[in-house]
């Protein structure tokens, strides 16, 4: 699957505008022989490095935890939401994907440490 370059831009209004969501199970869809895309949007600012471990991480890739001498007395923890939207995922409308999470990861630029929990996950309008 390509993956397509991150935004690192807080939520734009194309985002919200993207946001017309429906519900999951709706409409009795098959999968697209297209190409899928990813994409990921960050809720704030965030390092760049930071991001490509966070989704590297979101995208189910071994991440090893080499920790901040720092980190041995904690982590210096910071959450943010992430949405990733898998465009033209299916075959009929609404084809899109929007999985919403809470990350949360540390800040030290030697340590790779990320949690995350999924907040939501719905079929949305985007692409046609
Ligand atoms: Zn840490
Ligand atoms: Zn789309």
């Amino acid at each position: 699957m390509k993956m397509r370059k991150m935004f690192l831009k807080p939520v734009s209004f194309i985002v919200l505008f993207c946001l017309l969501l429906q519900t999951v199970g709706a409409v009795t869809a098959t999968r697209t022989n297209e190409n899928t895309h990813k994409e990921f949007v960050f809720e704030r600012e965030i390092d760049r490095e930071k991001a490509q471990l966070i989704i590297d991480y979101l995208n189910g890739e071994e991440v090893v935890e080499p920790r901040s001498i720092l980190c041995i007395f904690g982590h210096s923890l910071a959450t943010s939401t992430v949405y990733e939207t898998t465009h033209r995922y299916w075959a009929v409308s609404p084809r899109c994907i929007r999985v919403t999470y809470r990350v949360t990861y540390c800040t030290r630029s030697s340590c790779t440490y990320s949690a995350y929990t999924v907040l939501s996950d719905a079929r949305l309008v985007c692409c046609v």
